[in-house]
């Protein structure tokens, strides 16, 4: 079935279900480029009937698939009862793509994400419904789960791109910073420097709103631009109080792709008078992840000018520890999803405890986010992680009223 059948399929489906609820699936397959690059054609070529295999096997007779590119299925599930019960079948979809493909005698990784859509609630037609499949599979890519129904309204705030590209030409971005404590010295030892908008007559827009409408739209180099400046300017103040504090910069791998990016940042730190090793750059795991290689040969300049690599939000993706071993970082940073659930859940606490001790054979630095309370601070220390941060530790303030607070080193 191409697409305009698909449409038309549909169209019948909208005709005969009465009013009763039907979902259409979205499945993309992550990493087809990088598992090309590494096992050639014929075997990126199987994948196809091989994932195929591997979601009809979880649906229902009523249900249908169709296979729309080569790394794209839409699933139809009529009768459906409600939203959890389509989440329900995303998520299996998920799950199942959690165990390898064997292709050759060779166990390879093909993780999926999930957008699903509902009629009536999200559309009478094929466009419709899979615009906002998409939508909804854009958003899974960024949570653990890689699963997600649309939602609508104030959920997914549309904020129009002039608005974003005026608030970066006027400078009305401002970057606040969260303090990280050093778990052995239990001294803040820097910042994470993050972007906060706060736009006068719409109130503060959350940061990853407005990133990733930065990143949808082209303006990310823009923001990019601007966070590594604003970060540096009040970071050299610190340092000019406290030369020991490190700061941590997020940014998007969308600017990976960016040639004159290293001349930036290492343009950028000479300005504010920066000495690299005092910085490092943050990326999320999940962003390494879709790929891998040209993020591995990109993190390696970074390195070779000296700045420091954290891997953000780790354990949320799908790292295969294989790429892990060859990434360049110096640290790793812990999902606070793992951290927040530590205290009730022993197998989060597990988790958190394998991770510090993966980053230390790996030798890099490991610190947790999202410390919420005392009780899970002195966990961790007790696991021997390097360093935290979190609102027990303290909340991100702005970084123009830090300066005023540090103390000089003792
Ligand atoms: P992130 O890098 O994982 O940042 C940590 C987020 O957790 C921040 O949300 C922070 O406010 C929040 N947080 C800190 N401590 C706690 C805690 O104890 N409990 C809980 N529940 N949350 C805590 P925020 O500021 O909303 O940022 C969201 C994401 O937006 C960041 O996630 C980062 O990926 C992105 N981001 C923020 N600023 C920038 C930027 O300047 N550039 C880029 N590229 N991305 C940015
Ligand atoms: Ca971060
Ligand atoms: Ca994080």
């Amino acid at each position: 079935m191409n697409r305009s059948a698909l449409a038309a399929r549909v169209a019948e489906m909208v005709a005969h279900c009465g009013g009763r609820q039907f979902a259409l699936m979205l499945v993309r397959i992550q990493r087809l480029q990088e598992f090309r690059l590494v096992h050639g054609y014929e075997a990126s070529d199987a994948v196809g009937p091989a994932a195929d295999a591997r979601i009809r096997d979880l649906l229902r007779p009523q249900d249908e698939l169709v296979q729309v590119s080569e790394n794209e299925f839409i699933a139809l599930l009529p009768d459906l009862l409600n939203a959890g019960h389509a989440m329900l079948a995303g998520t299996r979809v998920v799950r199942a793509f959690e165990a390898p493909l064997m292709f050759e005698g060779h166990a390879v990784m093909t993780p999926v994400a999930v957008g699903i859509s509902l009629h009536p609630e999200h559309g009478d037609d094929a466009k419709s419904l899979l615009r906002r499949a998409e939508i909804a599979l854009r958003d899974a890519k960024r949570m653990s789960e890689r699963c997600a129904v649309y939602t609508s309204g104030t959920e997914r705030m549309m904020v129009p791109y002039e608005w974003l590209h005026d608030a970066l030409q006027t400078n009305r971005l401002e970057a606040h910073f969260e303090p990280i404590l050093d778990l052995r010295r239990n001294a803040v030892c820097g910042y994470e420097s993050l972007a906060r908008w706060n736009d006068g007559d719409n109130g503060p827009i959350r940061p990853d709103v407005f990133i990733r409408l930065a990143e949808d739209t082209g303006l990310i180099g823009e923001l990019t631009r601007w966070s590594l400046n604003a970060t540096f300017r009040q970071a050299a103040a610190i340092r000019g109080r406290n030369e020991a504090m490190r700061f941590s910069v997020n940014v998007s791998p969308r600017v990976f792709g960016q040639r004159d990016l290293v001349q930036q940042i290492t343009g950028a730190l000479a300005v504010w008078d920066m000495p690299p090793a005092a910085v490092t750059l943050e990326v999320t795991e999940s962003a390494l992840m879709e790929e891998p290689l040209a993020s591995i040969a990109m993190l390696h300049t970074l390195r070779d000018a000296g700045l420091g690599v954290a891997i953000d939000d780790f354990g949320a993706g799908y790292s295969s520890l294989a790429y892990l071993k060859q990434l360049p970082a110096t640290e790793l940073k812990i999902d606070r999803s793992f951290v927040a659930d530590m205290r009730h859940d022993i197998r989060s606490a597990r988790v958190v405890r394998a991770i510090i001790d993966l980053g230390h054979q790996l030798d890099l630095q490991v610190v947790a986010e999202g410390v919420e309370d005392a009780e899970t601070l002195e966990v961790l220390r007790a696991l021997g992680c390097d360093r935290a941060q979190g609102y027990h530790i303290g909340r991100s303030t702005p970084a123009s009223h830090l300066l005023q607070r540090i103390a000089t080193p003792d």
